[in-house]
């Protein structure tokens, strides 16, 4: 027997609400990606040419898409830590969001059933 349509409609808002909270828990939200670069210089006589553990860096550089177009910018090591942890906070962010979509559509379908 399927589950009853009070019993859909009550795990949905259940799950709905455990969303909110989540959410709500969240402070700060980047999109895009973090990349750890290292480079070398070119001055003559420098190690970083021949030895790839000799290179110099890290540099962090932050790239996102803003006005449909893809920016690039270099970060600090501290602004990278910052970054990343809003990065997976976005990703968690839209995964949830995607849940929430989901759980809703349970609940048109619960709530006001297509007449056949
Ligand atoms: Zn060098």
């Amino acid at each position: 027997m399927p589950p009853k349509r009070e019993t859909i409609i009550k795990r949905a808002r259940q799950r709905i609400e455990r969303i909110r909270q989540t959410l709500s828990g969240i402070d700060t939200l980047c999109s895009g990606t973090l990349l750890q670069r290292t480079k070398v210089c070119g001055k003559s006589g420098c190690r970083c040419a021949e030895d790839v553990s000799a290179r110099h860096g890290p540099y962090y550089e932050w790239g996102h898409m803003v006005d449909g177009k893809l920016v690039h910018r270099v970060v600090s090591p501290q602004q990278a830590a910052l970054l990343q942890t809003a990065i997976d906070n976005y990703r968690h962010a839209q995964r949830l969001l995607r849940e929430w979509e989901t759980e809703t559509e349970y609940l048109i379908d619960a709530e006001a059933p297509r007449k056949p």
